[in-house]
């Protein structure tokens, strides 16, 4: 088995139906990015992530996040489409891919027991594409008891502190990292371009400007609490993300 579902219900943020979905278990992934790690999906249960995201529907995984863009109505077509997004998680790869293979069966439905068990001394990423918020923290909790190593990012960290034992808080700005900082999160910060880190933080190696030297999956600093780290970590906006802080500056 390279891939299950270990949860199947209620979005913690607006009610609709969600899937989460461990794959890699056996090869890893290929994410180039974060190397060999377990790759956690929070989706949609009911809808192709490329849908959801043009209906607003992603709101159910993703909740507030300034990168989810906003929806307009077509004129021409009266249809509703997503404008601005940033996100940069590319859909049409893990998230699509993804998305095929639970509406063929492949994923079967495991207890959280079991889902523990499989984690069991597994390195994991939570959150390959969703936001850990959308999720009960009970399910987190059992099935990530006995993982050896993970990596977590929340957007939601005003609404769901009890995240901050195992993601660290995405901010996409100083004024977010103080907030997040009371509420108990290490964060991540994603900076403009060219402006240096703050104090407390030190720089993602798998950054472009740190030469991407190193892989999530040997890094291992993106775990919360729960990680060996300390700092807070930072990156320079890059890819998709760049757009976001684009319009902010305009
Ligand atoms: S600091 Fe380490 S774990 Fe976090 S994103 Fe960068 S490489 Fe991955």
């Amino acid at each position: 088995m390279n891939g299950f579902v270990l949860y199947r219900g209620p979005s913690m943020i607006d009610g609709q139906p969600i899937v989460v979905i461990a794959t890699g278990l056996e090869d890893g992934g290929s994410n180039s990015k974060t190397g060999p790690m377990v790759q956690i999906y929070i989706i949609r249960g009911d809808q192709n992530p490329l849908e959801a995201v043009q209906t607003g529907d992603d709101v159910s995984i993703c909740g507030s996040c300034v990168h989810r863009g906003r929806i307009e109505i077509d004129p021409k077509t009266g249809n509703r489409k997503n404008v601005g997004r940033s996100c940069y998680v590319t859909l049409m790869h893990g998230p699509r891919v993804v998305w095929d293979a639970f509406t063929r069966g492949v994923y079967p439905d495991v207890t959280l027991a079991k889902a523990r068990k499989l984690l069991a001394r597994k390195r994991c990423r939570i959150g390959a594409y969703g936001d850990p918020g959308a999720v009960p923290l009970k399910v987190w909790q059992t099935a990530l008891a006995q993982v050896d190593e993970l990596t977590g990012y929340t957007h939601l960290w005003r609404e769901y502190p009890g995240l901050a034992d195992f993601s660290m808080a995405s901010c996409d700005s100083e004024a977010d990292r103080i907030m997040a900082k009371a509420l108990g999160f290490r964060t991540y910060r994603v900076r403009p371009k060219g402006e240096p880190k703050a104090a407390g933080e030190g720089h993602c190696p798998a950054a472009a400007e740190m030469g991407k030297a190193v892989q999530c999956a040997y890094c291992l600093l993106c775990g919360g609490h729960r990680s060996g780290g300390k700092a807070d970590i930072t990156i320079e906006a890059h890819g998709a993300g760049a757009k976001h802080f684009a319009l902010e500056a305009a």
